[in-house]
């Protein structure tokens, strides 16, 4: 595995302004985007909803806003496969609910409606009934009781069951899964020493064992082969008369109805495609829906990384497998995107000059790329979220994942800035950093260059850290199985980290003077050592890979440095700091992380990796947990965001002919969630 979603610094930022910046501001003046832009637009739970803006859709042209439309529509087709993939019993419990809130005709200002409300609203931005990065069970904070009265008050015609299905077998099949927290607790298993594959929720397996499921890949790997498939990628592995099988995700296959849809839309994208290239990459996709054949898939990949002069790119597709135990199945997600001119001027400039970061990286020479292929890396305007990128979304993207071709074509690398811009806007003035931070020297630094350098770290991390290094011949990134994610992204952040202080990023230009880099470094600390734990809930582990790989960083070099007192935590009046004393030291630390998470990827060293996260990655020290907590409580802010998308019309004249594509914001979350069910729901209540 290797890619990156990223997203959790920018909780902390506030505004320094670059010439990026203003340019995109008078960029926002023109598309409308003002000071009475509401980036707020909903909250409860632990989660807040944000509206990103799109400057710079209205100036496309009406090729490349009709190409969004149709890129769009196909991204919005996939939602119920994502929900499906994290449960098989998610798409009943939703639409259940949805009918539930749609219809009941009785009460609704009682405490428990209330919470059934902000359960369907926490279901919703989790796609699916186990919390979208802790990988928990929600649990509803409504009596079952009160479900069932809900359930049966509501006329059965205007409720989803299954056909043939009355209520009470409907209900019978979801109340445990929803209510005992003993069944599924957890989406995704990663504990050592347990079946993974068993006691995971996800639907990409069922009826097997983990070691059914190993012994069924490994008789299809074949270690001489120099550019194999990403085996598994694309299926649900199950049993048919005792015997394992895969059902694939293909047009006629699993989830064939979404899929006939998606490909609907992506025909009409192709026809407007900007050039052959990108229109030969469409097709190529949907031939892969088609047959569902992974050798396509590698094809497209091919094709989509080799695009480097679109202006309009997308994502569609089984492409992240975080979701998965094992490391092999791909969640479905999708995301559409142009690019943002000014912006990409400072990731140009990094991939201009990747061979030089290879080159002098604090890595061993045996696991450095003698020659780094093609770092295509720009900065991206979303346009639209969907599948596993919606509600809850990355600030920055780095793919594809084969590693064979990232080796032999290179890696297409993006950091995304509006959805980071409204980050930013929404964290404005919340007290965060004032509480946290040990003084005001911290606190003007990030003030300072927060923005400039928690960005150019997102740039690092994508274009340059995923890239790099190179894996000893024979081995497959798939040995360090569920810690791999959690390595990829401790190696891409460390790279960044690494290469922020070094004065070749002042030299170039990427940042102002020799001080910036300092922001970066204190709030990076200070996130993974103490406040990411604002995203766990009392005496849970840390489980979602990128919470690992900020912890792991963050408490070994805090071990290493406290003897010389170059990073501490210390305590005054009561709360914990963390304070940094010297820099430069810090950055040797950081260095010599690199050159070890480097040797256990290109090694495939499962037993040194493992320990590693393990040891700094996994537990939470309750006492400091416990305090982190109380201060962030005062605070009143939601630990998780996520977002609502855009709206977006087709214009067409009489004839039919499409003039124009607008785009409006007004659309709130329950609505739009609403909206979603009724537009892109085909698929079957079980899958
Ligand atoms: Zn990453």
């Amino acid at each position: 595995m290797k890619k990156l979603i990223y997203m959790l610094t920018t909780l902390f930022l506030l505004g320094a302004c670059t010439n990026g910046k203003q340019a995109e501001s008078q960029q926002m003046a023109d598309d409308g985007i003002d000071s009475t832009f509401e980036y707020k637009v909903d909250q409860f739970a632990d989660i807040e909803i944000l509206r990103y803006p799109v400057p710079g859709f209205n100036s496309l042209s009406l090729g490349q806003k009709e190409m969004i439309y149709y890129l769009s529509q196909a991204a919005l087709e996939g939602r119920d496969i994502l929900w499906d993939q994290h449960n098989r019993y998610n798409l009943t419990i939703r639409r259940v609910c949805e009918g539930v809130y749609e219809n009941y005709m009785g009460d609704k200002s009682s405490e428990e409606w209330k919470q059934f409300e902000t359960y369907l609203k926490q279901i919703w931005m989790a796609n699916g009934i186990h919390h979208h990065y802790a990988e928990d069970k929600i649990m509803p904070q409504f009596s079952q009781d009160f479900f069932v009265k809900l359930v049966k008050s509501v006329d059965p015609g205007r409720m989803p069951f299954r056909d043939g299905m009355a209520a009470d077998e409907t209900l019978e099949e979801i109340l445990p899964v929803i209510f005992d927290p003993t069944v599924m607790p957890k989406r995704m298993n990663q504990t050592p020493g347990t079946d993974i594959v068993k006691t995971s929720a996800v639907n990409f397996y069922e009826g097997v064992t983990q070691q059914e499921v190993e012994d069924f890949y490994n008789a299809m790997k074949d270690p001489a082969d120099n550019t194999p498939v990403s085996y598994g990628l694309n299926s649900k592995v199950t049993k048919v008369d005792g015997k394992v099988t895969e059902q694939v995700w293909k047009l006629g296959g699993m989830y064939d109805k979404a899929i006939e849809r998606i490909v609907g839309w992506l025909e009409k994208a192709a026809a407007v495609a900007e050039n052959d290239h990108q229109k030969q990459t469409i097709q190529t996709l949907i031939t892969y829906y088609k047959t569902g054949d992974l050798k396509t898939f590698d094809d497209y990949s091919v094709q989509w990384v080799t695009d480097t002069t679109s202006h309009v790119d997308f994502i569609n597709g089984f492409i992240e497998n975080y979701t998965d135990p094992m490391g092999m199945k791909a969640s479905w997600e999708s995301m559409v995107n142009f690019k943002s001119i000014e912006a990409s001027k400072r990731t140009t400039i990094i991939s201009e000059n990747a061979q030089w970061f290879e080159d002098n990286s604090p890595v061993d020479d045996r696991f450095k790329k003698e020659e780094v292929k093609g770092v295509s890396a720009k900065v991206i305007t979303a346009a639209i979220l969907g599948g596993d990128c919606y509600p809850a979304t990355p600030i920055g993207i780095n793919l594809p994942n084969a590693d064979w071709i990232r080796r032999d074509h290179g890696s297409k690398s993006v950091t995304i800035d509006n959805i980071t811009l409204a980050y930013a806007k929404a964290s404005e003035g919340n007290g965060f950093k004032e509480e946290f931070m040990w003084s005001d020297s911290e606190l003007e630094r990030s003030t300072k260059y927060g923005t400039l350098t928690d960005n150019l770290h997102t740039d690092l991390h994508e274009c340059l850290g995923h890239g790099s290094g190179k894996l000893l011949p024979g081995v497959s990134t798939d040995v360090l199985q569920a810690y791999g994610s959690p390595l990829e992204e401790t190696r891409a952040d460390l790279f960044a980290l690494y290469y922020l202080a070094d004065p070749k990023l002042v030299e170039l230009g990427l940042l102002p003077d020799s001080e910036a880099y300092k922001a970066e470094y204190y709030t990076y600390i200070m996130n993974g050592a103490m406040t990411q734990l604002t995203r766990v809930q009392p005496g849970k582990n840390i489980e979602q890979a990128h919470m690992r790989n900020r912890a792991l960083i963050s408490r070994w070099v805090i071990e290493q440095g406290t003897a010389d007192s170059v990073v501490v935590m210390t305590v005054r009046d009561n709360k914990t700091y963390v304070v940094v004393n010297d820099y430069d030291k810090l950055r040797n630390l950081f260095g010599q992380l690199l050159a070890e998470v480097q040797r256990i990827k290109s090694e495939g060293d499962f037993e040194a990796g493992k320990k590693l996260v393990e040891t700094y990655g996994v537990k939470v020290d309750p006492q400091l947990h416990a305090e982190v907590l109380t201060r962030y409580e005062a605070l009143n802010i939601a630990p998780y965001k996520g977002f609502v998308n855009p709206v977006y019309k087709l214009v067409t004249d009489e004839g039919g002919k499409v003039t124009d594509v607008t785009i409006s914001y007004d659309e709130n979350y329950v609505n739009q969630q609403l909206r979603y069910s009724r537009q892109y729901s085909v698929l079957p209540l079980k899958n």
